[in-house]
């Protein structure tokens, strides 16, 4: 009997999975996977009660629900000028997971070469290998995480297809700059590129560094989806919606595998995320601030206790190498720091090629309350030296 496929060889668990089993099995304060532990907008989670109470129960449309189409595409003019069409170039999601696999399996064929940042997100990997294409990782190395233009170009070949961006990024927490963005343009433009930007932090930049969608880079609207998660900006991560904005034809293509994989994305949630769209410039400007300071209390803290620290410029996630604490191997310190500390961190190499740049480097998540952040740094005291 064959039990699986070729196309899933090796991937094993999602280490957050096994990272918050760990928590939950040892009590552990969780640090390690990336969700918030206070609830989304409490106006928001009542439009969602309303929609499964006024019978708004059965299939949404394919694209999604006409109001949040409209709302992603009043956010999309709103916080950055662009201009898509709510009918033909906006498509809603099962998370911002099920817009990245819909858009690789959609735009890329069994050989193409697809340049992806290192440290990447986990799922990339896996939608690269169940697609069958090559990942072409140009690496981003501590301390600032910057983009290194020169490698990226070197990477293109004849075989590059599509780039796949994120930022602000997942684990590093940098964020693309203007010339980093203007860089990768002109190769997406000259290579004729498609590029996928995953920006499911797009509000969650720190300290005023803009967040820029690559789309708004002159040429750019034309050959990149973008894609976006209600769950990252609104703290409701359960509720899995997300979308893919971008030029028809590339949201077809992504549209033409989405219909097969859920046909359609949970209808009673979307009209309350469309509400969550519009909210006013202080809710943002709020939630950023607040994920600011926590940022600033978990980094201190960390920094304090001896770890190497690299300021996120973004996202939920602080980078810490645990070298100066006597640790050598990232994997072995998360799955011993439950018992030793009580607390789940994640390990960075499961986000590298290049083993050796991430056997040393540790993700902490700092989207949790601040006297949970104050508990896990306490029970870290013991690691000191
Ligand atoms: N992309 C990145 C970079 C992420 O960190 C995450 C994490 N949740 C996702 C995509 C997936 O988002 P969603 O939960 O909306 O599927
Ligand atoms: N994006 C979240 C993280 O990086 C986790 C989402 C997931 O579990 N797939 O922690």
């Amino acid at each position: 009997m064959k039990t699986s496929s070729d196309r899933i060889a090796g991937l094993g668990t999602t280490i957050f999975a096994e990272m918050s089993a760990l928590a939950l099995r040892t009590g552990a304060v969780n640090l390690g996977q990336g969700f918030p532990d206070t609830d989304g907008p409490s106006d928001v989670v009542e439009h969602a009660v309303d929609a499964l109470r006024s019978g708004r129960n059965q299939y949404a449309p394919g694209f999604g629900v006409p109001e949040l189409r409209v709302a992603v595409a009043d956010h999309q003019r709103r916080f950055y000028g662009l201009e898509v069409d709510p009918d033909s170039e906006v498509l809603v999601t099962t998370g911002a997971t099920e817009g990245i696999a819909s858009a690789l399996l959609g735009l890329v064929d069994p050989g193409d070469e697809v340049i992806t940042l290192e440290p990447y997100y986990d799922s990339y990997v896996a939608m690269l290998q169940m697609a069958g294409a090559v990942r072409r990782p140009v690496t981003l190395r501590a301390p600032d995480f910057r983009l290194p233009l020169d490698e990226l170009r070197a990477a293109v070949t004849p075989r590059t297809t599509a780039i796949l961006l994120n930022s602000p990024h997942n684990p590093t927490g940098s964020v693309l700059r203007r010339d980093e963005l203007d860089a990768i343009a002109a190769i997406a433009i000259e290579h004729d590129l498609v590029v996928i930007s995953d920006e499911v932090y797009e509000h969650l930049t720190f300290d005023d560094i803009p967040h820029i969608p690559i789309a708004t880079l002159p040429g750019m609207a034309e050959r990149t989806l973008t894609i976006a998660s209600g769950g990252k900006s609104f703290s409701l991560t359960g509720w899995k919606i997300g979308w893919a904005t971008g030029p028809e034809r590339l949201v077809a293509a992504t549209m033409g595998v989405k219909q097969f994989l859920t046909y359609t994305s949970g209808s009673p949630l979307q009209p309350a995320i469309a509400h969550a769209l519009a909210a006013p410039d202080a809710y943002f400007t709020e939630f950023t601030a607040r994920l600011q300071s926590q940022r600033d209390q978990l980094c201190d803290g960390l920094a304090r206790l001896g770890f190497d620290v690299f300021v996120p410029e973004g996202t939920y996630f602080v980078t810490t190498d645990i070298r100066p604490l006597g640790f050598e191997d990232g994997i072995d310190f998360c799955r011993r720091l439950p018992e030793q500390a009580g607390v789940v961190a994640i390990p960075h190499q499961v986000f590298w090629d290049d083993n050796d740049a991430g056997r040393p480097l540790v993700r902490w998540a700092f989207c949790k309350r601040p006297e949970v952040i104050a508990e896990a740094l306490a029970r870290l005291d013991v690691l000191r030296r």
